[in-house]
């Protein structure tokens, strides 16, 4: 080699090491920065149904997503009945309460619960305090709900990897009654658009969130998402929100992209019994990677639910999956994921 050829083969060589070196102290800082959260829709464990007597015999019926679970630096779901002893059953169809033997199972796989939903306030504002208690002695964090309305509407905040998400949970499905009042315990309510969207900003403004997750109970079940769910979505987003997802129809509905921010209307069941058709025995956990801008990127874990109600994952099934600058969601399994996560 000249001269010449031996310094343009060092200017070529540091330019080489510069573009390593730089690439991946940025991906090290993209992980250092970032969050990971998976999300379930609705647990119902009451006492007199089989998931509840699956738990009395010692059964986890939560074990067969684990390994997903201890994946992620935070795991949501919405608990669709009342863990307390005390209240009496209000008249309607379905009352669920849980045993508080469930308490160290919830410990064991939450980081964050949602108590939006109709079951919540089956057995009055009672029990709905007593189970505000119950978590709060056991250091299980909640939202959605609280011992009074404005408690119900403040955000839950969790700080990791220097993120700040906000946690707000809604329900507008029947009862009415099961929303939180000026002194009662209850649901935070979001047939008050406005107020839902007032929420969102202070989460923002006064709570210095970076990322603000509404948690909606919401639609009709066994059907898409209507009209309704599809307009609030929007307008949450417009005020700030950086994702809506949401539960209650039993079945997983449509996804969409809204400028650039994630809308998944329902993941459907998560533990549940008592449904027949492979419909309602379907959800999904959806899994997001946020940083302090947003939803970096997302896909969902279908779930088939057993006889008993206990989900298993289902890794060869396509589901919903986006990114971030992608204005269009594919369908992908989770393994495919997982090895272009890796690549
Ligand atoms: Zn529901």
């Amino acid at each position: 080699m000249s001269k010449t050829e031996i310094r343009h083969f060092f200017i070529f060589a540091f330019i080489v090491v510069f573009c390593v070196s730089s690439v991946q102290s940025f991906a090290a800082e993209t992980h250092a920065n970032s969050v990971k959260v998976i999300l379930v829709g609705d647990i119902m464990i009451a006492h007199d149904e089989e998931t509840g007597k699956l738990i009395e015999r010692g059964i986890d019926p939560f074990e067969p997503f684990s390994r997903h679970f201890q994946a992620a630096d935070l795991t949501i779901g919405n608990l669709e009945c009342v863990v307390a002893n005390s209240g009496k059953e209000v008249r309607k169809p379905y009352n669920f309460r849980a045993h508080p033997r469930v308490i160290p199972l919830l410990k064991k796989h939450f980081h964050a619960l949602s108590i939006a939903n109709n079951h919540s306030g089956d057995f009055g504002p009672e029990a709905f305090a007593e189970q505000c208690d119950l978590f709060d002695k056991a250091n299980i964090p909640y939202f959605g709900g609280g011992r009074d309305l404005k408690a119900a509407h403040t955000p839950l905040i969790i700080e990791k990897h220097g993120v700040r998400i906000a946690l707000l949970g809604y329900c507008e499905v029947f009862l009415r009654s099961f929303a939180a009042g000026e002194n009662r315990a209850g649901c935070a309510w979001s047939e008050d658009d406005e107020r839902v969207l007032a929420d969102i900003r202070a989460a923002r403004e006064t709570h210095k969130a970076d990322i603000v997750i509404p948690y909606m109970h919401w639609g009709d079940e066994h059907d898409p998402a209507t009209d309704r769910q599809k307009k609030l979505a929007r307008k949450m987003i417009d005020a700030g929100a950086t994702c809506v997802v949401g539960g209650h129809p039993h079945v997983v509905q449509e996804t969409e992209i809204y400028k650039g921010k994630p809308i998944i209307y329902s993941v459907g069941n998560f533990v549940f019994n008592g449904f027949e058709t492979p419909e309602t025995n379907t959800g999904w956990a959806l899994r997001m990677t946020l940083d302090k801008l947003g939803v970096v990127e997302w896909d969902t874990i279908t779930a088939r639910l057993d006889g008993r109600g206990v989900p298993i994952p289902d890794l060869k099934a396509l589901s919903p999956v986006g990114k971030r600058g992608n204005d269009k969601i594919t369908m992908q399994t989770p393994k495919e994921t997982e090895k272009r996560m890796n690549e």
